[in-house]
């Protein structure tokens, strides 16, 4: 590993004029578990860690007027999967979170870090994107929320300044008569995804479908939403005919890649099927609570 100054500053404040002391040859620490692989492997210099782990107050969850979530970008994995509030509200998110690695990994692993790695099979970063959830961004020039979705523009590769710190992900509240869930496709549990789907379905009260987000990992260069899948389904009561012209839409529209651990063509029927598989379990979670029979 190359040799780099360490620092550990108290603030955001603080943490930002030390990255634009070196703005080329300096790195955020959050948990390290990705940054850490990257300067063994890395090819670029780096010169200055700057730890953010020592801020305080960016590794909480807090519940907004409004009913939404606001989620420190330091959030370790094990806290999230954990919080009450998260499973019963956002069960996708947490879903996505105990499948992180195994225990170490997620006692380091912090969600900020997952989703500015820019891995298109983040598996946290494929919910985020179904709850249309917002990343808030911090940088000497002031601060901005960008939705998650519009985070990342290629592998590895954010639409963060440089220099601009993710400091929370915040959530919109939970949707009345909603359920949302998060499937992932691996060759083993502790392998990052081959493929992920999330979904989130809100209901009318006569038990069709109100709103409906789906959103994919792993098929594209950068984690993806379905818009096809909201128009399709919207007054359904998420049938097999609806739910196959979904999946006609998914296989369409991904753009996986061929790789050792599986092939492009099935990646994109896999796609098709996780896809079907998170939407149905999240309608029959939905429904059954409402007592709506069909
Ligand atoms: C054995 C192993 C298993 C793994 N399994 C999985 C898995 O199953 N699923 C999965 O999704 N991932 C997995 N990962 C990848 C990794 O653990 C996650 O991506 C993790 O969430 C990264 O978070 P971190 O806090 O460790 O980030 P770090 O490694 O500290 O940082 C990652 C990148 O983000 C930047 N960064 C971090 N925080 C911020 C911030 N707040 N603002 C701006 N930039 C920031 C860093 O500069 C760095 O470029 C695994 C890794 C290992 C080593």
């Amino acid at each position: 590993m190359q040799d780099f100054a360490y620092h550990a500053p108290p603030t955001v404040a603080e943490a930002i004029a030390l990255f634009a002391a070196d703005p080329e040859g300096s790195r955020y620490l959050a948990g390290g578990t990705d940054l850490f692989l990257a300067l063994e492997h890395g090819s670029s210099a780096v010169r200055s860690v700057i730890d953010l782990k020592a801020i305080p107050g960016l590794d909480g969850i807090a519940v907004q007027p409004d009913g939404g979530h606001r989620l420190g970008a330091l959030l370790p994995m094990d806290d999230l999967m954990r919080d009450r509030a998260i499973r019963t509200n956002y069960r996708a998110l947490a879903e996505s979170a105990e499948v992180v690695g195994g225990p170490p990994i997620r006692n380091r692993a912090t969600l900020g870090g997952n989703l500015c790695n820019a891995s298109p099979a983040a598996d946290t970063a494929v919910p985020l994107v179904a709850f249309m959830a917002m990343a808030v961004l911090s940088s000497a020039s002031g601060g901005r929320a960008i939705p998650v979705v519009r985070l990342w523009e290629a592998p590895g590769r954010t639409v963060l300044r440089p220099g601009e710190l993710m400091t929370a992900i915040e959530l919109p509240p939970p949707l009345p008569a909603s359920a949302s869930t998060f499937e992932r496709l691996t060759r083993s549990a502790m392998d990052i995804a081959l493929l992920s789907a999330s979904a989130v379905i809100s209901l009318n009260d006569d038990g069709t479908c109100r709103l409906v987000t789906l959103a994919l990992g792993a098929v594209a260069p950068t984690v993806i939403s379905i818009p096809e899948a909201g128009e399709v389904l919207r007054d359904t009561n998420c049938d097999d005919a609806a739910l196959a012209r979904v999946v006609k839409a998914v296989i369409e529209t991904v753009r996986p890649i061929d790789d050792i651990r599986a092939s492009a063509e099935y990646r994109r029927e896999m796609a098709g099927v996780l896809a079907k598989r998170a939407l149905a379990r999240a309608y029959a979670i939905a429904i059954e609570p409402a007592g709506i029979t069909r």
